[in-house]
């Protein structure tokens, strides 16, 4: 698609990309079919093709409006589109434009900024967010369903394995990302990933100084405190990268893991941080990603797991269920955006699972729209409460059709998100894959 820089953009960073990912746009529409908002609403201009017109019109000197923003805040930045486009235009990268670009030039209203500016500052600040998630999981059964429905009921975390400790010998070593919401909300998630990569012989230590990867900032306005974020994930990573001292930054959820991967073309104009944050991009494993070579051992500890139940006569599937009590036949694995669209691992989770359900007894089923948004979408589901819901309704439908026992996911928003309009237990697979290794 052809497009004709405004003088103001012309030479800059963002115009110049915008231009080159235009150029790239053959306006077929291929990826309208994929797109969640397009289903729902049926409006081109809630479409990625829409969208990136309204885009170009912006770049081409064409002042924005409350619409152009309102199309632009409806996006998910699913990127299902990305996926479904065939001339592999980057639309992640261009909405990240173009909303950049509109925010500077239409103010929103005053209760817009009131609720984005609580949100970038309690959700990313541990200090204050740790502590407010816990009198929220205390007091939860007497909150109002609205409430609630963001509060998550607190799971036992158990302890972490003895090879968590840095500098035991000869252990391979990780950084696991020390996130802001993830560790408050569902700390089993992180305890029970230390005790699958100690099953398979990786020691796990948070970074000192290490946090909040930045997304939040990244989708709420405010790029410049992103970055900030992004600079003192790298400061804290790279010395250990740089000594070999750990091998990977292991990420469990998979929007972060999205977001770190990010880091070196966010930074790329930095010059103090631009070959570090390449380095430490580069360095960034899914979780699934990470134990994909690990699935043999995976599969030992688990029948060294099984033996040691069944001399203790305890019952097997009850056991490897860990949530219901009850024998656990059918899972389903809900991949999020962020882990197939964002990061392009589409069924590396599903694959390395496969295997590990059915020696425990169970199966992996498929559902209808698995490659749709379940309308979580980091704030989305908190600014868009009435689109997320509708995506969260459809998406449950959809695998409530295959009759699951249990619904596992890879990141953490989908997990609280998907647990609000079901009744069937939403878990991290990892959580589940802890409980079927432990004897
Ligand atoms: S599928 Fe790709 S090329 Fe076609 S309209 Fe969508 S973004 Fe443009
Ligand atoms: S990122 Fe998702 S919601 Fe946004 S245009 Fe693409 S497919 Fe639609």
């Amino acid at each position: 698609m052809e497009t004709h820089l405004a003088e103001w953009l012309q030479g800059t960073r963002d115009g110049e990309a915008a231009e080159a990912i235009l150029r790239g746009c053959v306006h077929c529409g291929f990826c309208t079919a994929t797109c969640p908002t397009y289903q729902l609403l049926g409006d081109e201009l809630d479409s990625p093709r829409g969208r990136i017109y309204l885009i170009k019109q912006v770049v081409e000197g064409l002042k924005p409006t409350a619409t152009t923003q309102l199309h632009l805040d409806r996006c998910l930045t699913c990127r299902n589109c990305e996926t479904t486009c065939p001339s592999g235009v980057e639309y992640g990268r261009l909405i990240d434009i173009g909303r950049r670009l509109v925010d500077a030039q239409v103010e929103r209203p005053v209760a817009q900024r009131v609720v984005r500016g609580l949100l970038q500052e309690t959700l990313t600040r541990r200090w204050l967010f740790d502590p407010a998630m816990r009198i929220g999981q205390a007091v939860r059964m007497v909150l109002p369903d609205g409430l609630k429905a963001k509060v998550p009921e607190r799971r036992s975390a158990g302890a972490w394995p003895r090879v968590v400790a840095r500098g035991d010998g000869n252990s391979r070593q990780v950084f696991l990302l020390n996130g802001c919401v993830q560790p408050a909300m569902m700390p089993s998630i992180d305890s029970a990933t230390a005790r699958v990569l100690a099953a398979v012989g990786v020691g796990v230590s948070y970074a000192q100084e290490s946090g909040c990867c930045g997304a939040i900032r990244h989708h709420l306005d405010d790029p410049a405190g992103a970055l900030e974020d992004a600079r003192r994930n790298v400061d804290a990573w790279f010395p250990a990268l740089e000594m070999q001292a750990v091998e990977a930054i292991v990420i469990n959820t998979s929007g972060c893991g999205a977001m770190v991967k990010e880091y070196g073309h966010l930074l790329a104009d930095d010059p103090a941080y631009a070959d570090r944050a390449k380095r430490v991009s580069a360095s960034v494993r899914d979780l699934g990603e990470f134990l994909t070579p690990e699935v043999d051992r995976l599969g030992a500890a688990l029948r060294a797991a099984q033996s040691s139940r069944s001399e203790a006569k305890e019952p097997e599937a009850s056991r490897a269920a860990g949530t219901t009590g009850r024998a656990l036949q059918r899972v389903a694995f809900h991949p999020p955006c962020t882990l197939q669209h964002g990061q392009k691992l589409g069924g590396v989770v599903e694959a390395l699972l496969e295997p590990l359900l059915r020696q425990a007894g169970a199966q992996r089923v498929p559902f209808a729209e698995s490659h749709l948004c379940c309308g979580s979408a980091g704030t989305y589901s908190v600014l868009q409460p009435e689109l997320s819901t509708r995506l969260r309704d459809r998406k449950l439908a959809n695998i409530d059709i295959s009759r699951p026992d249990l619904i596992l996911s890879a990141n953490i928003g989908c997990i609280t998100h998907l647990q609000n309009g079901t009744v069937t237990p939403v878990r991290h697979w990892v959580e589940w894959l802890d409980g079927a290794l432990s004897p």
